[in-house]
């Protein structure tokens, strides 16, 4: 039975199944890594396309049964563990030393979505494309641009990173057991650099941060309330009009380049003040 805990929504509709597959542009010359593989009915699409695929599963009880539908195949190798915890290079330099690319295909976890994407963008690995079916609403703030309500610091976080595109919207009919939320299939790709040049990523995302602290506030209340004015070395309102920003607006109307300028802004007198 499907354990509601680990997230388990099992897909059952061969169309989407398809469109996902299609949407990592896979080959045999070309390795997938699945997160949670489930029963593995994704899992026999990858196998089809790819030439390595890894199927990284955390519920033990699973393992028998995908060694038995998909794991006799030589270039599929079915491993129990956690994504957040295990040492993804060290798998990468195992089992796709001797592909073109590597795409991480993926029917999520929801209740994890947030920090094994994060994770996947962090660790700087490898990948082509990041294929993923997600909870629509994290889709789309995902891939959402500045001036609507969804636009917030994960649209800048994932953003930063990658292009972010919507592949499909999923009604919650095509799983077992059936979720109370719809899904979406999102392509992440990385960029080879950033749409903006900081100095210092952690700064720029920690401004990006306190700006949406309260999103109904003003980016001025909610700058000045994480940067405290205290030591008098600059007036925040200076600050933002230094920075083209009128002190009035609120973060989600702040594109990624005005962010990066005030963060490269507060970085400068954040070094005067020391
Ligand atoms: N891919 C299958 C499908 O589409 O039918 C199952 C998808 S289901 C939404 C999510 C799967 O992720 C479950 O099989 C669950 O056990 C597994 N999972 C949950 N947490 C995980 C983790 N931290 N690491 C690896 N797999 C995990």
């Amino acid at each position: 039975s499907a354990k509601k805990s680990l997230g388990q929504n099992f897909l059952t509709d061969g169309n989407i199944l398809r469109r996902i597959v299609d949407a990592a542009q896979l080959n045999k010359s070309k390795g997938a890594l699945e997160i949670g593989p489930g029963i593995g009915a994704l899992t026999q699409y990858l196998a089809d396309e790819a030439g390595t695929v890894v199927a990284l599963e955390i519920d033990q009880r699973l393992l028998p049964v995908l060694d038995e539908t998909v794991g006799q195949q030589d270039h599929v190798k079915v491993m129990h563990g956690d994504v957040l915890k295990e040492d993804l290079h060290a798998l990468f330099a195992e089992h796709f030393h001797n592909v073109e690319a590597v795409s991480v295909v993926a029917n999520l976890p929801y209740y994890i979505t947030t920090p094994i994407v994060m994770r996947l963008l962090e660790e700087e690995l490898p990948l082509e494309h990041i294929v993923i079916m997600i909870q629509r609403e994290v889709a789309d703030r995902m891939t959402a641009s500045p001036g609507g309500k969804e636009y917030g610091s994960l649209s800048i976080a994932v953003q930063y990173y990658c292009e972010a595109e919507l592949v499909a919207v999923v009604p919650r009919t095509v799983f077992v057991p059936q979720p109370n939320i719809d899904s979406a299939v999102i392509r992440l790709t990385r960029r080879s650099r950033p749409p903006v040049e900081v100095a210092d990523a952690q700064r720029f995302f920690a401004t990006v941060r306190a700006a949406f602290t309260q999103r109904r506030k003003t980016i001025y209340n909610n700058l000045r309330a994480a940067f405290p004015e205290a030591a008098g070395v600059h007036d925040m309102r200076e600050v933002l009009l230094s920075c083209g920003i009128e002190p009035s607006r609120r973060a989600e109307t702040l594109s990624m380049e005005e962010f990066a300028r005030l963060s490269e802004r507060l970085g400068v007198l954040s070094g005067k003040q020391e």
